[in-house]
């Protein structure tokens, strides 16, 4: 019988294959243990497109995308492609999907294994055990606000200049995410601008607060100043539950907070879209934050956990699998307990495992927590 979970799989270049292949093997560990079982479709995207379609993204991989339930993503790029002109770049088969798919919520776990506590910049007291969200706003903001450009003055002098612009229907569908996403964890909502100098952030502010008071009203809402928020992050990240932010302060809080965590290796993320008001699925991209690593790529020297846990997301949002989301992160977590480590993560000193190792171990971890 053909499953009703559509996924297009897009490994893209570099490690992505190689991470890509030990989600493969928890998806066909999921089908035989329990009885779970995916429409996977395979597609190129980045320099494999190029190299068989001469695009980054074809027509055809592009509508697959929109037409199944969540799209689980690798990384695309690396040197053999780095002079093509920007247009065609590898990179850009990543935009467009995220541009045609219309992912405006950006979604990016800063989580901390206890086993790896020790890999933080920070205190191992101050982050051991931290599960925070944060939610970016990703296709509005300064990054896309017009006027934009850079102009010379009547004196000589050039200018550059970008504009912050939000309406209040893009304020209303990010914080709606945010607000749905506390509720399903600790239910508490930071909302973070600068209300106190841009007029961006005070319509930011009093949208997410009208909304939080009209729809919400089960969910703990708290409004924080961006700077501020930096501080905290660094200070006692374990106050945040889930950070709403635009796209200009969520770009530097997610990478904030992602180092909190430790290695690029470990970070997966989530875009999402609108919800479809007949069917309630909403388009979805799942990816880690890594790129396709070229200086270790083809040496099985990857960590593939970051892909995991982006399947583990793609289980809990696309499919409100959560259970089994639950054991896959479970078995991340007691894999790490147990002292295995890929090289990016192992102590000095420490004997590094391969990339399948890591997989492998994952799958006996699985094998336990099923019994
Ligand atoms: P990168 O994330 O690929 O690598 C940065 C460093 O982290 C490297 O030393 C790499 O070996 C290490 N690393 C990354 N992921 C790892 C993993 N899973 N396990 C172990 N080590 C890991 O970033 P970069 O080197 O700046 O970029 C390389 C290529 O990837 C470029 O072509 C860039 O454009 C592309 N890129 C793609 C994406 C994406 O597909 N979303 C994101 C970032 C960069």
């Amino acid at each position: 019988m053909a499953s009703n979970k559509k996924l297009l799989v897009l490994p893209g270049d570099g490690i992505g294959p190689e991470v890509m292949n030990e989600v493969r093997r928890i998806v066909d560990w999921m089908d035989k243990r329990r009885h779970v079982s995916f429409d996977m479709q395979d597609g190129l995207c980045g320099g494999a497109a190029i190299d068989a379609h001469g695009t980054p993204l074809t027509d055809e991989t592009m509508a697959d995308a929109l037409a199944v339930d969540a799209v689980l993503f690798g990384s695309v790029g690396g040197p053999k492609w780095d002079d093509l002109p920007f247009a065609m770049k590898p990179e850009r088969g990543l935009l467009r999907l995220r541009k045609e798919m219309d992912l405006f919520a950006n979604l990016r776990p800063a989580i901390v294994f206890d086993a790896l506590a020790d890999a933080s910049a920070l205190k191992p007291e101050l982050v051991a055990g931290l599960d925070i969200m944060i939610l970016r706003e990703l296709t509005g903001g300064i990054y896309f606000g017009e006027p934009r450009g850079i102009e010379t003055l009547p004196s000589g002098e050039r200018r550059g200049f970008n504009t912050q612009s939000y309406t209040e229907s893009e304020i209303a569908r990010v914080a709606r995410v945010g607000f749905e996403l506390a509720g399903k964890r600790q239910g508490r909502l930071t909302s973070v601008e600068k209300a106190n100098v841009m007029e961006s952030g005070v319509l930011w502010r009093e949208v997410v607060q009208q909304i939080g008071d009209t729809e919400f009203p089960n969910i703990k809402l708290n409004h924080m100043y961006a700077d501020n928020c930096a501080m905290q992050l660094v200070r006692a990240p374990k106050q945040f539950d889930v950070i709403v932010t635009d796209n200009l302060f969520g770009d530097i809080l997610s990478d904030c907070a992602a180092m909190l965590t430790g290695s690029l290796g470990m970070l997966p993320s989530a875009s999402l879209g609108a919800e479809d008001p007949t069917t309630g699925r909403r388009m979805a991209l799942y990816e880690p934050v890594h790129g396709s690593a070229p200086d270790i790529a083809g040496q099985g020297k990857a960590n593939p956990l970051a892909e995991v846990l982006s399947f583990a997301m793609l289980l809990r949002y696309s499919f409100d699998m959560g259970e089994d989301a639950d054991m896959v992160e479970k078995a991340v977590a007691n894999v790490l307990a147990s002292g295995k480590r890929t090289g990016d993560i192992a102590a000095p000193g420490q004997q590094p495992i391969s990339t399948s190792e890591m997989g492998a171990a994952i799958l006996s971890e699985l094998d336990k927590l099923a019994a």
